[in-house]
C-alpha cells in the first residue's frame, strides 16, 4: 500500500555510516541503542520487521579492492562487517526485550541462523524482529542489493531505507545549499537520472516486485515513527 499507516511488514535498512554516530569508524553503542528503541517502537505498534545493516562503517570492499586484494576477497571482509553490525543491534534489541533473530546468508552456525526463508517468515509471523546479515551472501554486491531482496522475499509492503539525510536531493544538500528534496520519484527517475539512492540493481527489484521505497533520516528521536505515521521528511519513490 502506498499509505505507510497500513504497513504490516516492512524492511528497514540501516547504512553502516548511521551506526557510528558522531564516530568516524566503528560501532557506536548509544547510537546503536537509539536506533533499537524506535525499532521498539514499531514492533509495539504491530509492524512486523524485517532488518538490513550495512557494513561501511567497518569495511566496504570497493575501497579496498584493486590495492592489495582482489575484489571477491574484499567483498567476503565487508560482508563479515556486516554480521558485527547485526550482532551490536541484535544485543541492543533483547537488552530493550525485544526478540531478535540473525540470519546470515554467510552460514557461521556458531554465531546466526543460516538464512531460510520459512523460518525467517515464521519468526515475523511471531512478532520476532528477523536481521538479515551477510546481504545477499555474495560478492560483487551491497547490502541495498540484500535489503532488496529479502523485502521482496519476504512479501514486505515498503523498504525504509534509514540514512544521515531526510530523503533524495537534487544534489547533495552537504555540498550544495540550493540543492531541495523530491517529495516522490518514480523508479525509473531513479534510474534514468543516476540518482544515488540505491544501486541500480536494488531499484530495479523493487521496480519488478512493486514495492516502494522510502527513503528517511533515521537520526533524531521519532523519526522511524513519523515515517511509519505517513508524516515526512521523506522521499517515496515508487
Ligand atoms: N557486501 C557484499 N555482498 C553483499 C553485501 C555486502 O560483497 O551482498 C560487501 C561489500 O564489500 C560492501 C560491504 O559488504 O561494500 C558493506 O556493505 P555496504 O557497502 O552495502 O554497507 P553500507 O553502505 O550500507 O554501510
Amino acid at each position: 500500500p502506498a499509505d505507510p499507516t497500513k504497513y504490516r511488514r516492512i524492511l528497514l535498512k540501516v547504512s553502516g555510516e548511521v551506526l557510528m554516530g558522531e564516530q568516524g569508524y566503528g560501532i557506536d553503542m548509544k547510537t546503536v541503542d537509539t536506533v533499537a528503541a524506535a525499532i521498539k517502537r514499531a514492533v509495539e505498534s504491530g509492524v512486523q520487521m524485517c532488518l538490513v545493516i550495512g557494513g561501511g562503517n567497518i569495511f566496504r570492499g570497493l575501497s579496498k579492492a584493486a590495492g592489495d586484494m582482489d575484489r571477491a576477497t574484499a567483498d567476503h571482509m565487508g560482508m563479515l562487517a556486516t554480521v558485527m553490525n547485526a550482532l551490536a543491534m541484535q544485543a541492543a534489541l533483547e537488552k530493550i526485550g525485544v526478540q531478535t533473530r540473525v540470519q546470515s546468508a554467510l552460514t557461521m552456525n556458531a554465531v546466526a541462523e543460516p538464512y531460510i526463508r520459512r523460518r525467517a517468515l515464521r519468526h515475523l509471523e511471531k512478532g520476532r524482529v528477523v536481521i538479515f546479515a551477510a546481504g545477499v551472501g555474495a560478492p560483487f554486491f551491497t547490502t541495498d542489493s540484500g535489503a532488496a531482496l529479502r523485502a521482496a522475499e519476504m512479501g514486505c509492503d515498503a523498504l525504509l531505507k534509514g540514512t544521515s539525510v531526510d530523503g533524495v536531493y537534487t544534489a547533495d544538500p552537504k555540498k550544495d545549499a540550493s540543492a531541495t528534496r523530491y517529495e516522490r520519484l518514480t523508479y525509473q527517475d531513479v534510474l534514468a537520472k543516476d540518482l544515488r539512492v540505491m544501486d541500480a540493481s536494488a531499484i530495479a527489484m523493487m521496480r519488478d516486485a512493486g514495492i516502494p521505497i522510502v527513503v528517511f533520516s533515521i537520526r533524531g528521536e521519532g523519526s522511524l515513527r513519523r515515517v511509519l505515521n505517513g508524516e515526512g521528511p521523506f522521499t517515496v519513490i515508487s
